[in-house]
């Protein structure tokens, strides 16, 4: 099986994202990239040079729904006539934009963040959807975990891996233990599980750290020689790679911990002490970060939560 990747510019901080082509029949675009043009012409430039043309594409798999994956999936879908789409029914970024659903909204207002900041966040992500087409929901299939995609030569085992999204999907070839993981796994960063309602109870929050660290170890027990992310190279030691993850995520829940004062705080106060100079978008993917690592150290009763005003207030645990 030829998986070949190609790598498109994006407007966003990350820089390029990669997307994967599978070189077998049915022809099958795994990511799509931004809608930019820039993205648009290195895609057609990329299947150029395999001598394809975007009106090959039987199959479109997005890994997840964030714009620089999902973007262009619409509007090559219409050229390659009735190419299928797939993607995990727990995602929402091709439906909707971030923060347009009052439930999101909610979700920040609880973590403590203030309505000018919301308003702030909504706005920018008004923008960042520019970089992508929606979709309506019979337009789309869904990827089930476990289920195949399958080839005339050999076939990928779809693997449900939340935790950056609610419904991100990696995929695995089990001949060579070659794995294609969208934003689960990144060689240079550890990729930031974004804030999100739980797909099942929109009024909850998704555990996302919780739910990435299982994802994980999941794909550890593949015992990966090769991984392609979503962003940077080809990661060619996934236990390294494992590890130094966990170490990051341990670290990171300890300068949470100790940034929780005696008196209390919300996430949004925690994520402003831990990043004071973000701002925009960056401000949201912050406060993601900070619930995600106190909703992870308050599952394992290392601290306290509870409502206060509307807003959920970390305090440290009394000591007897
Ligand atoms: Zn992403
Ligand atoms: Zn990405």
């Amino acid at each position: 099986m030829r998986i070949i990747p190609i790598s498109l510019p994006t407007p966003f901080y990350i820089g390029p994202v990669n997307v994967y082509l599978i070189a077998e029949e049915p022809l099958t675009l795994i990511d799509t990239g931004p809608k930019t043009k820039e993205a648009n012409e290195a895609l057609r430039e990329g299947l150029r040079r395999e001598r394809l043309r975007v009106s090959d594409i039987r199959r479109i798999v997005l890994t997840h729904a964030h714009e620089d994956h999902c973007g262009l999936a619409r509007s090559l879908r219409d050229e390659a006539k009735d190419a299928e789409v797939l993607i995990h029914n727990w995602e929402t970024g091709h439906r909707i934009g971030r923060l347009e659903d009052a439930s999101h909204r909610d979700l920040l207002a609880r973590a403590g963040v203030p309505d000018s900041e919301i308003e702030t966040m909504r706005r920018i992500y008004e923008e960042v959807r520019r970089y992508a087409d929606s979709f309506a929901d019979h337009e789309y299939g869904g990827l089930r975990d476990e289920a195949e995609l399958e080839f005339t030569n050999g076939a990928l085992r779809i693997i449900h891996t939340p935790g950056h999204t609610p419904g991100s999907c990696s995929f695995v070839r089990e001949a060579d233990r070659t794995v294609i993981a969208g934003d689960c796994v990144l060689k240079r960063i550890t990729p930031n599980p974004v804030l999100s309602p739980d797909p099942i109870d929109p009024s909850k929050r998704f555990p996302s750290l919780a739910e990435y660290l299982v994802s994980l170890a999941r794909l550890r027990t593949f015992a990966p020689t090769l991984v392609h992310g979503g962003h940077g190279a080809p990661v060619n030691d996934y236990e390294e790679l494992f590890n130094r993850y966990l170490r990051a995520i341990r670290e990171r829940q300890a300068e949470v911990i100790r940034l929780v004062p005696k008196a209390g705080a919300s996430a949004w106060d925690v994520s402003r002490d831990m990043f004071p100079e973000t701002d925009d978008v960056h401000r949201f993917l912050a406060v993601s970060e900070a619930v995600a690592h106190l909703d992870l150290a308050h599952s394992e009763g290392k601290i306290a939560v509870e409502m206060s005003g509307g807003r959920e207030v970390y305090r440290q645990l009394a000591v007897n």
